[in-house]
């Protein structure tokens, strides 16, 4: 019994000691380096691995430290960093369904599609008078007009994009969202 008791103590003792003299340099060396405070309490808790309780200090120490890293890591990888109307990529704009990207100059890849069977539209842009265009978007597959507009079919586009931009300033784009996904 005896024999197994003694190296218990001695590394109780032992722990205790190392525990008093990082006590004494914390104490009378205020302004010791943060790093060496942490080798010190490491290779108290590694020394003293054996008894109970500086075991559970070291792993009090691990703790926060981990801790730390999963909460920093969780931050980096959070994506609530994009803006929320990032959802809105589609609407029901002039009579098609609009699909667009974002990019870092806003929205692109613009595109019409058919209401009816979702093919992409086709426009003819044709100049009709004086310096005046009309375009047409059609579906070829239901071989119908859907929509037709003065301009040209960028001056279209444009249209689209303004009246996206609206909806995401006036928070209507929310409602469209919600539309699209229930
Ligand atoms: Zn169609």
């Amino acid at each position: 019994m005896s024999k197994q008791k003694h190296p218990i103590l001695y590394n109780f003792l032992g722990s205790l000691l190392a525990g008093l003299i990082l006590a004494a340099i914390l104490y009378f060396v205020p302004g010791v380096s943060p790093w060496l405070v942490r080798v010190l309490r490491i290779v108290w808790g590694f020394v003293a691995w054996r008894v109970p309780v500086p075991l559970g200090l070291l792993f009090l120490l691990v703790i926060p430290i981990v801790a730390i890293g999963v909460i920093l890591a969780m931050v980096a990888l959070k994506p609530g960093s994009l803006p929320e109307f990032y959802a809105y990529k589609e609407d029901r704009l002039f009579n098609a369904v609009w699909r667009w990207e974002y990019g870092s100059s806003g929205i692109w890849d613009l595109a019409s599609f058919c209401e009816s069977c979702d093919l992409r539209l086709v426009y003819s842009d044709a100049r009709v008078g004086f310096g005046r265009n009309v375009t047409k978007l059609i579906c070829e597959r239901c071989n119908r007009q859907v929509y037709e507009t003065e301009g040209d079919y960028e001056y279209l586009k444009a249209k689209v994009e303004r009246e996206i931009d609206r909806r995401i300033r006036t928070n209507e784009y929310k409602k469209s969202l919600k539309r699209t996904y229930d």
